[in-house]
């Protein structure tokens, strides 16, 4: 079935992690999905492709990762588009938005009064509620990555088209899986971050975590968790709200402040009421004076950033790297070029003066499928008439070889296009 009259465009997330930027044209319309950043070696923001704002019928804003979101700003400097997003995705957002501004400011051409106007000009909407737009109806779908997160269903002349976004398909003490059961589609545009790797079992990697954490605290150390402050630095409070934890809990950062939005949104939530524990008997870091009492007695420190790339994670480590009865347990991918990365491979932290010697060690708590979780979901999608699959957000190598056992397994036809490829469906 060919509608040559509508046309998916990569902007961004072609043959790469991140920079999300997808446009759906019908004629002379595009609805645009996501339209994130990407940070090069300087930490400078990368756009994706360019796209007319005065051509669109609307923006979706899948989730409030920068990846996803961090260029959307650009788009409303002269016009204003419909903008449609969960209430916690664009809560979220604006929160990301002004730290980026804040480090990024001379390179970004958007202020906080652009963030400000694109926020509160936006409708937010819920889960499978359908919303009209020209000729588009657009539909927001639970999609398990973190919370207010979704993927988007377009359907345009005939055509249905679902953009999976980032997703998961375990539950997490945040999320459930992701709910595309019931969707009908001819098209599906689906991340492949780890197209050719699998995540132990959650269950395991929790386990692992407590028992280490337990091991380190009884010894009189104390535990530092570099987390991101979207998402994963939650996730970890709920983990330990969950289990108890005997010794003291501190929270610093952005993480508390994205807190405070899930804890008002507690429907986004798959078990609210564990965050709600977490904020009223954890230490709160409000200032220097609870910084520095925070890491004096044995206890779990959650600051962010999770790649010890700013953030208070860094005064921490500077104050607990040097003594072996201490630990780093990291909870984030870390990508290359990050300190966090360089600590895992060579064992140094530049601003620390003396190799780590600390107890370190890495966690696996995606909040992405990985390759398993990626062809259950296209094989669900298949047994309801899923014709073309696109893979984007992630590395070539991975994505083909998903294309190939994709292909052997099920009679479809998998594209893997890079940015500025334009696919007709
Ligand atoms: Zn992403
Ligand atoms: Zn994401």
């Amino acid at each position: 079935m060919t509608n040559n009259d509508i046309k998916i465009q990569v902007l961004g997330s072609g043959q790469e992690v991140g920079r999300a930027a997808i446009a759906v044209w019908s004629k002379e319309r595009a609805v645009l999905l996501d339209y994130g950043v990407n940070f090069d070696e300087e930490d400078r923001p990368i756009f994706p492709g360019h796209i007319r704002p005065r051509d669109l019928d609307a923006v979706v804003l899948t989730h409030s990762h920068l990846d996803h979101v961090g260029a959307a700003p650009s788009l409303y400097v002269s016009v204003s588009p419909k903008l449609i997003a969960t209430r916690v995705t664009l809560d979220v957002s604006r929160i990301l938005l002004y730290d980026m501004i804040k480090l990024n400011g001379p390179y970004l051409p958007y202020d906080e009064s652009v963030v400000d106007d694109m926020i509160d000009g936006a409708e937010a909407v819920e889960y499978d509620q359908e919303v009209n737009l020209g000729n588009f109806m657009l539909k927001l779908i639970y999609n398990g990555h973190i919370p207010g997160s979704a993927g988007v269903l377009v359907e345009v002349n005939g055509s249905k088209i679902l953009y999976t976004s980032d997703m998961n398909t375990i539950k997490t003490k945040l999320m459930d899986s992701a709910k595309f059961d019931g969707i009908k589609v001819d098209v599906a545009l689906v991340e492949s971050t780890y197209a050719s790797y699998n995540h132990p079992s959650r269950d395991e990697t929790e386990e692992r975590f407590c028992k280490d954490l337990k091991e380190v605290l009884e010894a009189g150390g104390t535990v530092l968790v570099p987390a991101f402050g979207v998402s994963r630095g939650q996730e970890i409070m709920s983990l330990l709200a969950e289990r108890g934890c005997e010794y003291p809990v501190w929270v610093d950062g952005m993480i508390r402040q994205v807190a405070e939005v899930y804890s008002a949104n507690p429907k986004f939530l798959r078990e609210p009421e564990l965050l709600r524990k977490a904020m009223m008997e954890f230490n709160i870091v409000r200032g220097w004076s609870d910084r520095r009492r925070a890491y004096k007695k044995p206890g779990v420190i959650i600051a962010s950033a999770g790649t010890l790339k700013g953030g208070p994670s860094l005064y921490y480590i500077k104050k607990l790297g040097a003594d072996p009865k201490n630990a780093v347990f990291l909870v984030s991918f870390q990508p290359p070029g990050t300190p966090g990365r360089r600590l895992l491979e060579e064992g140094v932290y530049d601003d620390l003066g003396t190799p780590l010697l600390a107890r370190l060690e890495w966690f696996d708590f995606s909040s992405h499928t990985d390759r398993r979780g990626i062809i259950d979901v296209i094989r669900e999608l298949k047994s309801r008439g899923l014709q073309k699959v696109i893979l984007v957000h992630g590395e070539y190598e991975g994505q083909l070889s998903l294309k190939e056992e994709l292909e052997n397994r099920f009679d479809l036809e998998v594209l893997i296009p890079e940015n500025g490829d334009i696919i007709e469906v």
